[in-house]
């Protein structure tokens, strides 16, 4: 029997098979997650339909995060279609390509407010709405990066609201513990997504990566898939407002010492 047999998860922020959130998907299926899926734009339904139908979910609703009535639409559908659910995967960012290269000290007022409503807001909005359906408690996911915490070149906004985000999951879980509803992050390295691909220089972080993390590797979808299944599951039973590291131990470097 899977770790989730008899558990319901919701997964918003799939754009296609290499996004995090599609590795996260399988994991929690492979465990025996009934599942569950929204997406961003109608341009992605053509890519997130048939993957969701692969793995039988009975909910493909489209759901621009930003938008309070395509909220509260798609957890009305969430109502009619499993009456409760047990985890929320929050898989979402975004900032103008403007803000994601060159120095933070240019970014716009409106490149700030874009970054900071999709990518950290958000998770608020989806928790307000998951909270009265998660009867019997639950687990609420969502993804960040170590750009939260030190500088990382270009990505500027986005590490502020990436900070944001994971102050968001401290209070959310405070707020949320009692009824039994835990909430975390994963703050994984650098995986080759849509998403990132909008960072100037990513690949060459990505390089850089895989030279000097501990574990000498990059990060793949399968591994931050497996670390959700665990914080979705009762093995983190007792595991909320954490900030869980897949990044084969980059963050627990202070200096590197070049070697060529
Ligand atoms: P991705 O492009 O596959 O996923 C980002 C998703 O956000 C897309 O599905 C997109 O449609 C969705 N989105 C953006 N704006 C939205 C809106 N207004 N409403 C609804 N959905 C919206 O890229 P990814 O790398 O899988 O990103 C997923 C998460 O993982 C993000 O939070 C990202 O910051 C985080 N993350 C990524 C990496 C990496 O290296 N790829 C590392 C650490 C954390």
């Amino acid at each position: 029997m899977g770790l989730l047999e008899g558990k319901t998860a919701l997964i918003f922020g799939v754009a296609n098979e290499h996004s995090i959130a599609w590795g996260i998907a399988q994991a929690l299926a492979a465990e025996g997650a009934e599942l569950g899926f929204s997406y961003g734009i109608p341009a992605l339904e053509k890519r997130v339909r048939p993957l969701a139908e692969g793995v039988n979910a009975r909910l493909i609703e489209e759901c621009n995060v930003n938008d309070d009535d395509a909220v509260d639409r798609t957890f009305e559908k969430v109502k009619e279609t499993y009456g409760s659910f047990d985890i929320l995967v929050h898989s979402i960012a975004y900032a103008d390509r403007a803000d994601l290269d060159g120095r933070f000290v240019e970014t716009s007022r409106s490149g700030f407010h874009t970054a900071l409503e999709t990518s950290a807001y958000s998770l608020v909005a989806l928790a307000q709405r998951a909270e009265p359906l998660m009867r019997e408690g639950g687990s609420i996911l969502t993804m960040t990066y170590y750009g939260s915490v030190a500088v990382m070149p270009h990505y500027n906004v986005m590490g502020v609201a990436k900070a944001a985000l994971e102050a968001g999951v401290r209070y959310l879980a405070s707020d949320l513990g009692p009824q039994g509803i835990r909430v975390n992050a994963i703050s994984a390295g650098p995986i080759k997504t849509l998403a990132a691909s909008g960072i100037a220089g990513f690949r060459k972080m990505l390089n850089y990566h895989e030279k000097v993390a501990p574990m000498r590797r990059s990060i793949t979808q399968d591994d931050v898939g497996k670390t959700a299944v665990w914080l979705c599951s009762d093995w983190a039973g007792a595991v909320t407002g954490e900030i869980v590291y897949v990044d084969g131990g980059w963050n627990i470097m202070g200096t590197i010492i070049p070697t060529c």
